[in-house]
C-alpha cells in the first residue's frame, strides 16, 4: 500500500484549472483549509451553483449535497423563502452601520428559542462568538485560565487551537503555529467525557480557571456525544469553583434539534451553561453568529459594561434575514424530515459497510450523524485518531465520483438539510455498495 491517491475515474477539468489559478493567489487554493482535499486526495470542486439538496460544479456535475456547507443549509439551497427574505432585504440596503429591525428579529428568536439564553450579541463568524464569550468570561470572573477538550473545535481562537478537531484533525496538526506560547499557556486541554481529569484539574487550579467551553455534543472530530452525566459534572465543577459554563452550539444549535443540544439534553441536574455559542444554521448561509447567555453576565459587555466586543458587520440586515427565515423555517416537519433522510442513510452506509467487513460505527445527536471507519463507541478524540482514514478516502472517491459529495474528511459530520427528498437519498443509497467495496480495498479501482 503506498499513500499514493487512488486513480479517478473521470477528470474535473474545469475544478482542476480553477484550483491551480486559486493556488497561485490564494494559499492552497482555499479560503478555509478543509475544503482542499488535503487528507483525501485529488482536486476540490469548484462550484457553480446550488439548489435544494444538490450541487453543481464547473464541470456541469451534480452532487447531492452532504455537506451542505458544514451545516448551514438546513433548508436546502435557495429555500424560497430564504431567498426571497434576501432578496427583500437587499433592495432596502446592504448595510446601515446603525441599528435594525431585523438584529432585533434575530436576537428574539434565539432567545425564545434556548430557554437559558436571555440576551445575545450578534457577531459575523462562529469564531468570534467563541473568542468574545471567553474575553466576556474572563472580564466577568478576572481570570485568566480557559478549559478546552481534546478534539473540540471553537473556530481559529489563539487560545482554542490547543488539540482542535475538525481541520487540525484532518492535517494531524497538534497545535497551530503563531499561537504564542503565552496564549496556549492559559490554555488546559482535557480528554472529552473523561469526569475525573475534569476534576483532578479543578482540585489544582479551579480558582484560576474562568471557563471551561465545550461543545455542547462535539461533532468536529466526528460525533462524539457527552457520555450520561458528562455536561452535569462539567455544570456541578465549574459552579462549585466559580467558573462559567460556555456551551459552543455553533453546530448544533438549532440543528440537533429547535433548541440545538440544548432541546435534547435540556438543563443538567446542576443547572444550565452560562454563555452559549451560535453560528452556521442561525445565518442561513450567510456571516451571522452569536453568543449569549445570563443577563448578568451579558451585562458586562460595552457599551453596558467594561467588556469590549464590536464588529462593522456585526447584524447585518442581509445576513439577519437569512439567518431568520432560516429559523423561521425550521418547523417541526424539517426535524422530522432531516432524522428520516440521515437514518436512511445511515442505515444504508451500516448495511453496506457491513456486507464487505468494513469496521465502522456511527454516533448521533439529534438528526445529526457521523461515521468512524473503526469499530464504536468513540467516546475521545484519542478514540476518533484510530479509524482508518486510508479507507475513508477510498470510500470517499468513490461516492464523488457517483454524484454524491461528503465532507473529504474522515473526522467531520455528515450533513443533511430538509430538502433532501427520496430521490436524492436514493441516489446516495446507490452509490454506497460500489463505494463499501471501495473502502474495503477489494476493488483496485475506485467507483467501479
Ligand atoms: C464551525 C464551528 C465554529 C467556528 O465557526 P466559524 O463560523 O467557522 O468561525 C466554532 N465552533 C463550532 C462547534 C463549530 O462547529
Amino acid at each position: 500500500m503506498t499513500s499514493q491517491p487512488p486513480s479517478y475515474p473521470y477528470a474535473a477539468p474545469a475544478s482542476e484549472a480553477w484550483f491551480e489559478r486559486a493556488s497561485a493567489v490564494i494559499p492552497g487554493g482555499v479560503n478555509s483549509p478543509v475544503r482542499a482535499f488535503r487528507s483525501v486526495g485529488g482536486t476540490p470542486r469548484f462550484m457553480a451553483s446550488a439548489t435544494g439538496p444538490y450541487l453543481t460544479d464547473v464541470d456541469g456535475r451534480e452532487y447531492v449535497d452532504l455537506v451542505c456547507s458544514w451545516g448551514p443549509m438546513i433548508l436546502g439551497h435557495q429555500h424560497p423563502t430564504v431567498l426571497e427574505a434576501v432578496h427583500e432585504a437587499s433592495r432596502r440596503g446592504f448595510s446601515y452601520g446603525t441599528p435594525s429591525e431585523n438584529e432585533v428579529l434575530l436576537a428574539e428568536a434565539i432567545v425564545n428559542r434556548v430557554e437559558p439564553v436571555e440576551q445575545v450579541r450578534l457577531v459575523s463568524s462562529g469564531t468570534e462568538a467563541t473568542m468574545s464569550a471567553l474575553r466576556l468570561a474572563r472580564g466577568f470572573t478576572g481570570r485568566s485560565v480557559v478549559v478546552k477538550f481534546a478534539g473540540c473545535y471553537h473556530g481559529h481562537v489563539d487560545a482554542l487551537l490547543a488539540h482542535a478537531g475538525s481541520g487540525v484533525a484532518t492535517f494531524a496538526l497538534p497545535d497551530s503555529a503563531g499561537v504564542p506560547a503565552s496564549s496556549a499557556g492559559e490554555t488546559i486541554v482535557l480528554p472529552y467525557n473523561d469526569v475525573r481529569a475534569l476534576e483532578e484539574t479543578f482540585a489544582r487550579r479551579g480558582d484560576e480557571v474562568a471557563a471551561v467551553i465545550t461543545e455542547a455534543a462535539p461533532g468536529n472530530m466526528g460525533m462524539v456525544p457527552p457520555a450520561p452525566g458528562f455536561t452535569a459534572a462539567l455544570r456541578r465543577t465549574t459552579r462549585e469553583h466559580g467558573a462559567l459554563l460556555i456551551s459552543d452550539e455553533v453546530m448544533t444549535g438549532f440543528r440537533a434539534s429547535a433548541a440545538g443540544w440544548y432541546g435534547l439534553e435540556g438543563p443538567t441536574v446542576h443547572g444550565s451553561p452560562d454563555l452559549f455559542t451560535f453560528g452556521k444554521v442561525m445565518g442561513g448561509g450567510f456571516p451571522a453568529a452569536a453568543f449569549g447567555g445570563r443577563r448578568d453576565v451579558m451585562a458586562h459587555l460595552a457599551p453596558s459594561g467594561p467588556v469590549y466586543q464590536a464588529g462593522t458587520l456585526s447584524g447585518n440586515p442581509v445576513a439577519t434575514a437569512a439567518g431568520l427565515a432560516t429559523l423561521r423555517g425550521c418547523t417541526p416537519a424539517v426535524y422530522e424530515r432531516l432524522e428520516q433522510a440521515a437514518h436512511a442513510i445511515a442505515d444504508g452506509v451500516t448495511a453496506e459497510l457491513s456486507a464487505v467487513g468494513v469496521a465502522h460505527t456511527i454516533q448521533w445527536a439529534g438528526s445529526m450523524f457521523s461515521v468512524f471507519f473503526r469499530e464504536g463507541p468513540v467516546l475521545s478524540y484519542a478514540d476518533a485518531q484510530g479509524q482508518d482514514t486510508a479507507a475513508f478516502g477510498r470510500f470517499f472517491h468513490s461516492m464523488l465520483s457517483q454524484g454524491v459529495h461528503l465532507p473529504p474528511s474522515a473526522y467531520e459530520c455528515w450533513f443533511v438539510s430538509a430538502a433532501h427528498d427520496d430521490a436524492a437519498v436514493d441516489r446516495v443509497l446507490a452509490a454506497l455498495p460500489a463505494a463499501a467495496r471501495a473502502a474495503s480495498a477489494e476493488d483496485a479501482r475506485i467507483g467501479a
